[in-house]
C-alpha cells in the first residue's frame, strides 16, 4: 500500500493508483472529466495545478508498446480531444505532455502551460520545482479554480459526447 497526502490534504491509499482510479476504487479531485470504460481523464489526486489532467488506462501496462494499435489509436485521439478542449475553455494555450515507462501503470501527464510557470522558463527541466511550488502556492483560491476547471472540462465532454 502507498500512503500520499491528496491536494485536499486528506490522506488516500492505494495498491496501484492507475488501476484504482480506472476501476472508480479512487476518485480523483471532482470527478471524472472522462471516461470511456478503457481511458480516463481526470485531475491528479497529488498535483494541485488548475487544468492539470491525467489520461488513465484500464490496463496495468507500463509502456505504450503493450498497447495494442487500436488502443494506441484511441488513446492519441483522446488526448488531442483533451488538448484541444483545453484550450478552447482558456486554461491554457500550451501543454507540456509527460510519460514516464518508470512507474508502474501507464499515464500521460498533460500539463497546461500557465503564465506563472515563466518563473521557471516553462520548460520540462523544471517540472520539480513547478510542482513543488503549486504544492506549496495551493490556496482557497486556486482549489475553486481547479475545480471549476474539472467542471468545465466535464461539459465540454458532454456537449461534444465523445
Ligand atoms: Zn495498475
Amino acid at each position: 500500500m502507498t500512503k500520499v497526502n491528496d491536494i485536499f490534504g486528506n490522506e488516500i491509499e492505494f495498491e496501484c493508483m492507475g488501476c484504482e482510479i480506472a476501476e472508480h476504487k479512487l476518485i480523483p479531485p471532482g470527478g471524472y472529466v472522462y471516461d470511456d470504460g478503457f481511458i480516463n481523464i481526470s485531475a491528479d489526486p497529488e498535483i494541485p495545478i488548475v487544468g492539470f489532467m491525467v489520461l488513465g488506462i484500464k490496463k496495468h501496462v507500463k509502456s505504450i508498446n503493450e498497447l495494442t494499435r487500436d488502443e494506441r489509436i484511441h488513446i492519441m485521439d483522446v488526448l488531442n480531444t483533451t488538448i484541444e478542449k483545453m484550450k478552447k475553455i482558456n486554461i491554457c494555450e500550451e501543454v507540456l505532455l509527460i510519460q514516464e515507462e518508470k512507474a508502474s501503470h501507464f499515464h500521460i501527464w498533460i500539463v497546461p502551460m500557465h503564465e506563472w510557470m515563466i518563473n521557471f522558463n516553462k520548460n520540462v527541466r523544471n517540472i520539480k520545482e513547478i510542482i513543488d511550488y503549486s504544492k506549496e502556492n495551493f490556496d482557497e483560491k486556486t482549489k475553486d479554480d481547479l475545480l471549476n476547471a474539472v467542471e468545465l472540462l466535464k461539459e465540454e465532454f458532454k456537449k461534444s459526447n465523445k
